[in-house]
C-alpha cells in the first residue's frame, strides 16, 4: 500500500494471493488491509488538503504532473498490459489498448486542469461584483471493480487530482496490480506525499470505511448496484459528494434495414468482449421480427466459433471469468433463464477442453423466445450469456429497451438514420449508439441513467465532479442598511 509517500504493508501484516484466472498460479501477494489501514490513508489525505499545497499549486502546474502520469504510462504499457492480462485474464491485445485509452484519459484531464477559470458573471445588485469559480471538493475516496482495473481506476483518478483533490484509491482486492504500478509512476512523476494513497483490501471493511469515514468529502465508486447502494447509505453519515457508475443491462436494437453482416458481427463483439465483463456490454438484443430467426441462426454459428485460451495466446478471442464464485454466480443465472423458459440455442456449461479445466472458463451462451419480464432479460449476468427477444416496430423497440432499472448504455443498428435519431432520442441511457457499439473516448462523458449510477466520468462532466462551485460577491461600496435600528 502506499500512504503519505511510503510503500507499506498491511498493519495486520496479512496478505492476499492474487490468482491468474486462466489457470489459478498465484502471481503475487498482496497487502490485505482493513478499516486502520484505510484511516491512516484517509489521515494523510486530509492533511495533504488542508496543510498542502497541491489544492493551491498553479493548475498548470497540477496538469504537468498528470501529463507526466500519462507519459510514464506510455512508457510502461507493455508492463502495465502484461500485468493487467495475469490479473484478469483478458487477452494481451485488449490490454494494450485499455493502457492506451488509460495514457488518454491522464493526457485529456491534464490539459482541462488549468482551462477552469472561473467566470465573471452579471450581478443584478448596484456597485458589486460577482464571480463564479470552482475548487476541488477535498478528499476523495475512489473505489474500483475488477472488470476493467487500471481503466476504471484512471477515470477517477486523473480528474481528481487535475481539480486539485487529495485521494484514497482501493482497487478491487482481486485484481490490485496495475494500480499499485501506477502509484510507483506518480510517485516518479513528482505526485507530492499525501495527495495519492492506495490501500488494498476488502470492501467490507477497507472500502466501507472510505464511504463511512467523516474526513471523505467525495466518494466515488464503480462496481455493482447492490454495493453502490451500501455506499449511499454510509455515504449520508456527512453527506458526502456521491458519484455512482454501477451495472447496465444494456439493450442493442437490431432494426431490419441494418447493414447484415456489421450488425452480426458488432453483436457478437457487443456481448462476448472480454467474456462479457463489461458493463456496458451488449447483453440483450433485440431484433426486428422479420430478420431474427436468420440474424440468430449466424449469430450463434459464429459464437460456437469463439477460442477461449490464455490471454497470453494471440489465437485467444476470449479469456476466463474472473473468478469461480463469480462462475458460479454466471452458472446460477443460466439455470433462471432454462427454468424462465427461455430457450437455451448455445453454451449454457464449460467447455470439455481439457486445456482450459483450471481456469474460470464459460461458453458463449445464447438464449432465444426470451421475454422482459424474465430475471435473465432484467438482470446483470455479467458473462458471456445473450439474451434475445423480438419486435416489430420501433415504438415496441424503445419500449422494451427502457423496460429495465438499469440505464447505462445501448445501441440502434439502422441504415435509416432519421429511424434511428429517433429511437436514440426516445433511450434512457446514458451513452447511445448508432451503428456501433462500445465506443467511449476521454472526451466524452460516461454514466448511467435510472439505477446505472448518479453523476457522469470523463468528459468535461467527470472533471466536474471532482470540483465545489463557489459563488464569491463582493460589494464595492458597503454602507449600513439600518435593516435592525
Ligand atoms: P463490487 O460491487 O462487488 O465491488 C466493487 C468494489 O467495491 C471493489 O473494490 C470492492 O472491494 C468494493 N466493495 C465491496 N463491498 C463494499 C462495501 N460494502 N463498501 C465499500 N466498498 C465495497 O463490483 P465488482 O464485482 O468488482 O464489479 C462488477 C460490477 O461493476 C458490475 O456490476 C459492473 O456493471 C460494474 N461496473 C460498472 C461500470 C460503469 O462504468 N458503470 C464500469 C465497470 C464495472
Amino acid at each position: 500500500m502506499y500512504i503519505n509517500g511510503k510503500w507499506v504493508d498491511a498493519l495486520s501484516k496479512n496478505t492476499r494471493d492474487i490468482i491468474n484466472p486462466y489457470n489459478q498460479e498465484i502471481v503475487a501477494k498482496a497487502a490485505e488491509g482493513d478499516e486502520r489501514d484505510a484511516k491512516e490513508a484517509i489521515q494523510a489525505s486530509r492533511t495533504a488538503f488542508d496543510q498542502g499545497d497541491w489544492a493551491n499549486l498553479p493548475a498548470n502546474e497540477r496538469g504537468e504532473i498528470v501529463y507526466q502520469i500519462a507519459h510514464l504510462i506510455r512508457e510502461n504499457n507493455e508492463e502495465l498490459a502484461r500485468l493487467e492480462t495475469l490479473d484478469s485474464g483478458k487477452t494481451i491485445e485488449e490490454s494494450r489498448a485499455d493502457m492506451d485509452d488509460i495514457a488518454n484519459v491522464f493526457l485529456y484531464f491534464a490539459g482541462l486542469a488549468d482551462k477552469e477559470g472561473g467566470e465573471i458573471i452579471s450581478s443584478p445588485m448596484p456597485d458589486s461584483e460577482s464571480k463564479v469559480v470552482r475548487e476541488p471538493v477535498g478528499v476523495c475516496g475512489q473505489i474500483t471493480p475488477w472488470n476493467y482495473p487500471l481503466l476504471q481506476a484512471a477515470w477517477k483518478i486523473a480528474p481528481a487530482l487535475a481539480a486539485g483533490n487529495t485521494i484514497v484509491v482501493k482497487p478491487s482486492e482481486i485484481t490490485p496490480l496495475t494500480t499499485v504500478k501506477v502509484f510507483e509512476l506518480m510517485e516518479q512523476a513528482g505526485v507530492p506525499s499525501g495527495v495519492a494513497n492506495l490501500v488494498l483490501g476488502p470492501g467490507h471493511n477497507t472500502g466501507a470505511e472510505l464511504a463511512n469515514n467523516e474526513n471523505v468529502d467525495l466518494i466515488s465508486f464503480t462496481g455493482g448496484i447492490e454495493t453502490g447502494k451500501k455506499i449511499m447509505q454510509a455515504a449520508s453519515v456527512n453527506v458526502k459528494n456521491i458519484a455512482l457508475e454501477l451495472g447496465g443491462k444494456n439493450p442493442n436494437l437490431v432494426f431490419a434495414d441494418a447493414d447484415f453482416e456489421t450488425a452480426v458481427d458488432q453483436a457478437l463483439n457487443a456481448v462476448f468482449f472480454h467474456a462479457g465483463q463489461v458493463c456496458s456490454a451488449g447483453a440483450r438484443l433485440l431484433v426486428e421480427e422479420s430478420i431474427h430467426d436468420q440474424f440468430v441462426e449466424e449469430l450463434a454459428t459464429r459464437a460456437s466459433r469463439i477460442t477461449l485460451g490464455s490471454g497470453f495466446d494471440n489465437e485467444t478471442q476470449s479469456g476466463p471469468l474472473i473468478s469461480e464464485e463469480h462462475r458460479a454466480k454466471v452458472e446460477h443465472y443460466v439455470e433462471i433463464g432454462k427454468e424462465e423458459g427461455a430457450h437455451l440455442i448455445l453454451g449454457g456449461k464449460r467447455p470439455d477442453d481439457p486445456e482450459l479445466q483450471n481456469g474460470f472458463f464459460y461458453l458463449p451462451t445464447i438464449f432465444t423466445e426470451c421475454s422482459s419480464d424474465m430475471k435473465i432479460v432484467q438482470e446483470e449476468v455479467f458473462g458471456p450469456v445473450l439474451t434475445i427477444e423480438k419486435f416489430t416496430s420501433k415504438e415496441e423497440a424503445v419500449s422494451l429497451a427502457n423496460d429495465t432499472i438499469y440505464g447505462l448504455s445501448g445501441a440502434v443498428w439502422s441504415t435509416d438514420l432519421e429511424k434511428a435519431e429517433f429511437v436514440a432520442s426516445k433511450l434512457r441511457l446514458g451513452t447511445v449508439w448508432i451503428n456501433d457499439f462500445h465506443p467511449y473516448f476521454a472526451q466524452a462523458p460516461w454514466g448511467g441513467y435510472k439505477q446505472s449510477g448518479i453523476g457522469r466520468e470523463l468528459g468535461r462532466p467527470g472533471f466536474e465532479e471532482y470540483t465545489e462551485t463557489k459563488h464569491i460577491f463582493r460589494n464595492k461600496n458597503p454602507e449600513p442598511i439600518h435593516w435592525f435600528k
